[in-house]
């Protein structure tokens, strides 16, 4: 494979007394889907959150794209989020009072400048072309969550971060959001990062790492 696009060393993220992440060192390389595994309270969210640039972590060093995150400051941080990263959470924190189209149209906003067309075009690549005016609340769990993931690659993500994002589906959503994620992935060449306590949603990766108690036990590649 080619260059990292995670490199981290000692990555460590405590609360007080609770070490939620233990010295970690990890190497994503660019264009990997990775699967984070692990069971309530294992640190998986915190790893995530740290990747993100939604926390900071207590000790060690985190480079992306070869580039040492730890170093910017806040403004410099959120331009990262806002360039870098594309999120989807198990909850889907979409705006109840917008459509979905206006909703993809928010991030464009913070990104840069709002286009309704690009807005539309995102949500037609997710299977929505027919929602675009439906707000949050008339769409079922997998329509919101691939509005979610609209909104997510609308500004070309480099990677594309998971918190349980099918955590609250039934089997068939699940299945076409991970089809769905994996045929953008095709088309864009984002690496993805997911966490999940589904054996079966990690076996979508190319590898999976298990946390316990904060600390990575076990790697495993795909076999398919
Ligand atoms: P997971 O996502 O695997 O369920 P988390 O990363 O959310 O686990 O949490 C890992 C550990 O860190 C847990 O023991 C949790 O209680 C603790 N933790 C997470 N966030 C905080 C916080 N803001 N303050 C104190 N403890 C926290
Ligand atoms: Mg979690």
């Amino acid at each position: 494979m080619g260059s990292m696009i995670i490199e981290t060393e000692g990555l460590t993220r405590s609360y007080g007394d609770i070490c939620a992440l233990k010295p970690l060192n990890l190497e994503v390389p660019e264009g990997e889907w990775l699967s984070v595994m692990g069971h309530s309270g294992s640190g998986k969210s915190t790893l995530l959150n740290l990747i993100g640039g939604l926390d900071r972590p207590t000790a060690g060093t985190l480079k992306v794209g070869g580039e040492e995150l730890l170093g910017r400051d806040e403004d410099g941080l959120a331009r990262y989020r806002r360039e870098f990263v594309g999120i989807i959470f198990q909850q889907h924190h979409l705006v109840p009072y917008l459509t979905a189209v206006e909703n993809v149209m928010l991030a464009q906003y913070f990104h840069s400048v709002p286009d309704e067309a690009e807005a539309r075009t995102a949500l037609e690549r997710v299977g929505l072309g027919h929602r675009l005016k439906n707000r949050p609340s008339e769409l079922s769990g997998g329509e919101q969550q691939r509005v979610c993931i609209a909104r997510a690659i609308i500004n070309s993500p480099r990677l594309l971060l998971g918190d349980e994002p099918t955590g609250n589906l039934d089997h068939k959503s699940t299945v076409m959001v991970l089809e769905l994620l994996r045929e953008l992935r095709l088309e864009e060449r984002f690496t993805i990062i997911m966490v999940t306590h589904n054996q079966e949603v990690a076996a979508w990766g190319d590898r999976t790492i298990y946390l316990d108690d904060g600390l990575l036990v076990r790697e495993e590649r795909s076999s398919r």
